[in-house]
């Protein structure tokens, strides 16, 4: 092998000549350069200088197990070694594909009929955008197309799902969302509902928004409706009581599908194993990915009912082969990963485990923070929370976003050993880690958020 000249230069320069990285601000990057991670065990990270973090946010809030579980390591080693790859198209397939998706069906609410592996939340959701419009095709209404996400919705980054996604940052100077995708109010307590509105008297105003959407589009138009059980990326919002079943009843009304984005929410994050379960969800299709595998490799998953399966089958007699497919769909490696990866979250009862810590949790970080200085909202739900900093929590006045506040507060934690994320839209602080993750640990956190937040706002004061 010839040895490239710039292989005398640290990994960092490296990286910072060659690697285009996502989600990250390219000029300043430029200048700064990576951080280099090595290692990983239970919730705890090592970087290459050697220095210790806990990972509050488990990755990209998807290493439900924790790092270093070496039953996934030995079930993808055994599947690369007896079958690296085989492929799914015109009915070929493989035994761990398989056996996912039978344990998926049986473990999801409703009565789901298939799954259709991808490789990413993204390629998920773009699955199940094609779906719905090729499932309204299939019967005779093709005007029926259109499909409502939330504002601050994640949804993924693809042509398609970064159209769903409700953030700017997705879609300013990409020429998104595309036709056909809209967005309705975010379900969001704190800032959206008027002073003294219950929860239940939101959560029918948000019912009653989308109802209105729906008409004002023509309900012949409007074919489905996507959201998370709890935002995640656009800043762990938790619906009001009874969202769900009002946004339901508005659904059922106009004959629109319910799409439930399970990408972060699936697998234990909320205390249950499905988002969906938590609050009363009857999903006609449900995306899932990352807790899948706790992203030790990609899989995704896109699940259609029984009832739209019904559809698919029997149309494709005179329409055909269903094109669509990926060289990678249902990977053997991946779905070895995900049985292992699912043994563990079902045999050491990882979701229950997540309720416990969870309250835990949440009860912690409420008492530390609310009422503090520059705190306006602490919320969350199981193993997800957001710490939401303010200028004026009486007022309800939000910083200058030129003052990254945030952001600011992130980099201060990094320094004091902790891996938390700033989500775009406001000054939140994502709380998410492994849900295996001790109460020991979990109070670490917490004493290392405040710290970096004291530090943010004795610069900003
Ligand atoms: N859906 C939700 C709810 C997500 O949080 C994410 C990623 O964070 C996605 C979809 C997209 O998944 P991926 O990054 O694997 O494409």
């Amino acid at each position: 092998m010839t040895l490239h000249p710039t292989h005398n230069l640290s990994v960092e320069e490296l990286d910072r000549q060659s690697v285009f990285h996502p989600f990250t601000a390219l000029a300043q990057h430029n200048e700064s350069g990576p951080r280099i991670m090595v290692s990983g065990s239970g919730v705890r990270l090592k970087d290459r200088a050697g220095r210790e973090y806990i990972d509050a946010l488990a990755g990209l809030w998807c290493v439900n197990i924790g790092y270093g579980r070496t039953e996934i390591a030995e079930a993808v080693d055994r599947q690369l070694r007896e079958l690296p790859y085989y492929h799914s198209f015109a009915s070929m397939g493989t035994e761990p594909a398989a056996h996912v998706a039978d344990r998926l069906k049986r473990m999801l609410p409703g009565e789901m009929g298939r799954v259709f592996f991808g490789l990413s939340g993204s390629d998920a959701n773009d699955t199940q955008v094609k779906l719905v419009w090729y499932y309204n095709n299939l019967l005779g209404r093709p005007r029926k197309k259109k499909i409502i996400a939330r504002k601050r919705a994640y949804h993924g980054v693809t042509v398609a799902a970064a159209s769903l996604t409700g953030l700017p940052v997705l879609h300013n100077a990409f020429d998104l969302p595309i036709d056909r995708i809209l967005h309705t109010v975010t379900p969001h307590h704190y800032w959206n509902a008027e002073p003294g509105m219950s929860e239940e008297d939101f959560a029918r105003h948000c019912a009653a928004e989308l109802d209105a959407l729906i008409e004002r589009e023509g309900p012949d138009t409007v074919a489905a409706f996507i959201a998370e059980p709890v935002m995640g990326a656009g800043g762990v919002i938790v619906p009001p009581k009874g969202y769900f079943q009002e946004i339901q009843k508005v659904l059922k009304k106009h004959d629109v599908l319910m799409i439930a984005d399970e990408v972060i929410c699936g697998f234990g994050r909320l205390g249950r194993m499905f988002g969906c379960e938590v609050f009363g969800i009857e999903p006609d299709m449900v995306t899932v990915a990352k807790g899948i595998t706790s992203g030790y490799v990609p899989l995704s998953a896109s699940v259609v009912s029984e009832k739209m399966w019904q559809v698919l089958m029997e149309e494709s007699r005179t329409l055909g082969v269903f094109g669509h497919g990926y060289t990678y769909t249902a990977h053997p490696v991946s779905c070895a990963a995900a049985m292992a990866n699912l043994d563990i979250l079902e045999g050491e009862k990882l979701a229950d485990r997540a309720a416990e810590t969870g309250a835990y949790m949440q009860t912690l970080l409420r008492e530390t923070f609310e009422g503090q200085p520059a705190i306006g909202e602490v919320r969350g739900i199981g193993l997800i929370a957001a710490v939401e900093l303010v200028a004026d929590p009486a007022a309800r006045t939000p910083f200058d976003p030129a003052l990254k506040v945030a952001g600011r507060v992130a980099a201060r934690a990094l320094d004091n050993g902790l891996i938390t994320r700033a989500l775009p839209n406001g000054d939140s602080l994502a709380f998410s880690p492994p849900l295996v993750i001790s109460r020991a640990d979990v109070e670490a956190c917490v004493e290392r958020l405040a710290a970096s937040i004291a530090g943010v706002r004795d610069e900003l004061i």
